[in-house]
């Protein structure tokens, strides 16, 4: 706890938020600290949003959002895949720096599998500035009970522990992995169907939360496999002529109910211009039904398709509205800008990777365009590098280092490495700066035999194609 007192120097907050008990007046509860809601989705493409131009997969309702906000045009996560990239959001630092660099392997017996326990969430932060705090949904930072959310921060958690779940609810992994409120068993018996479940706990929490602001995290396991939908999301993608997408856009369909569900409560309770809602997807998505739009790769990779995120933020009492931010942004930023909007100010900010985006939402005011974002995967198997136009990245996919202009090439074709030698070892520097600061990873997970398989699976397809002369030359 005194590593969480160190992040509060000035506690604003609670003070004029308790005192505050008719929220119905907006023009008074607009000077509140905001409520913060972080809408989560798992393994959802950059396409797969109308706001970046779906047109099969609709999305009206986070469309709104986005009409009422920002989007980020470039809006990355830390890592192509889904536990390291969770722990980055939650820390506001890159997870590589206290290990965290593979999914967390499943083991509710092991104390020392998740997130460190010293590493302080923004959950933490948020409680100790008088906010309620609510966890929703997929955790996959720990399966232990040590590393689950209301162990870490969080007053209030309906979900699972681990990387995925069927959407019924059932218990899986012989029983060791099931639905829960905080330490109870949650009986299937009385679920719908997750998305929804996780929807009304939301609006739940909202409706009983009082005067307190409040902090959610609503981390949807949708549209991440098992493949589970209802008939009245598999309506909504009844056009989509392609089953397995169908069913993947069927579950977004379940996602965007939700937030309008949410955005109407707010909007009834008269709160919701003092609510900043964020909404992003955890990685690229996946590669057998996503649209990652004109950006290469998917989930797993340092391509653009792997990294590069739907997102959006809004808070339509303080920040423009309808508005594109072209410059590259991470999803460790939310720690520092959530921590802003709430009045608190870090008395440690050094210790954050990301920066509070609020006074760059003004596309008039400052620029992050020299910012430098990394990224690391399988303790440097992988790497990347972004700094303005440029991008390295050494992928193990393709066994290279490739050097892209994101300006003139964003779909990362040519690669131009021998031509701007100077670009690549400036980056390459940078890296092994970073790389420095970092620690090795605590544990590990499958993905470098899954790069493997997959690229190997890839290039056979390729050469299959071709006629048994050219299959000679292909290699
Ligand atoms: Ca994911």
């Amino acid at each position: 706890m005194s590593k969480i007192l160190l992040y509060l120097s000035v506690l604003l907050v609670v003070a004029c938020a308790s005192n505050q008990s008719n929220q119905k007046d907006e023009t008074l509860s607009t000077n509140n600290p905001p409520n913060i809601i972080l809408v989560l989705t798992d393994d959802q493409g950059y396409m797969d949003v109308g706001f970046n131009g779906s047109e099969d997969i609709l999305t009206p309702n986070i469309d709104a959002i986005a009409e009422e906000g920002i989007v980020f045009t470039n809006g990355y996560v830390s890592h192509p895949y889904c536990s390291p990239s969770r722990a980055g959001i939650m820390t506001g630092r890159y997870q590589q720096r206290f290990g965290h660099e593979h999914n967390v392997p499943f083991a509710p017996e092991d104390e020392t599998l998740g997130t460190p326990l010293d590493e302080v969430f923004i959950s933490h932060i948020m409680k100790e500035a008088g906010y309620a705090t609510y966890a929703i949904g997929k955790w996959h930072l720990g399966d232990h009970p040590l590393y689950l959310p209301h162990k870490r921060g969080f007053d209030k958690w309906f979900g699972f522990s681990g990387g995925n779940m069927n959407f019924w609810g059932f218990p899986q992994k012989g029983g060791r992995m099931h639905m829960q409120r905080n330490d109870a068993l949650v009986s299937p018996k009385t679920l719908s169907y997750l998305t929804d479940d996780f929807t009304n706990e939301a609006l739940s929490n909202i409706k009983d939360n009082g005067a307190k602001p409040f902090f959610m995290f609503l981390s949807y396991n949708a549209p991440h496999s098992p493949d589970h939908a209802t008939l009245e999301y598999l309506d909504k993608t009844a056009h989509i002529e392609y089953g397995k997408r169908s069913v993947y856009g069927a579950m977004i369909a379940g996602i965007d109910k939700g937030v309008g569900q949410i955005v109407d409560l707010l909007t009834d309770m008269n709160i919701r211009d003092n609510t900043l809602i964020v909404f992003l997807s955890d990685n690229g998505g996946r590669l057998d039904a996503a649209d990652n739009g004109p950006y290469r790769g998917h989930k797993g990779m340092l391509f653009e398709g792997g990294i590069r995120v739907p997102f959006t933020l809004s808070w339509p009492a303080k920040i423009p509205m309808g508005k594109k931010y072209n410059q590259p942004v991470i999803s460790l930023d939310l720690f520092a800008t959530f921590m802003a909007a709430a009045g608190i100010t870090p008395s440690d900010p050094d210790r954050l990777d990301g920066v509070n985006l609020l006074p760059y939402l003004d596309t008039n005011k400052q620029k992050l365009e020299d910012r430098v974002l990394y990224w690391r995967v399988a303790n440097g198997e992988e790497y990347a590098v972004r700094k303005g136009v440029y991008k390295l990245i050494k992928s193990a996919y393709k066994n290279k280092t490739m050097l892209f202009d994101l300006e003139q090439d964003h779909k990362e074709i040519n690669d131009i490495s021998s031509q701007k030698p100077e670009v690549v070892t400036h980056l390459l520097e940078l890296y092994e700066r970073w790389n420095g600061e970092l620690s090795p990873p605590s544990w590990t997970d499958p993905h470098m035999a899954n790069v493997g398989k997959e690229e190997a699976n890839t290039r056979a397809y390729r050469k299959k194609s071709l006629s048994k002369k050219e299959q000679a030359l292909y290699d």
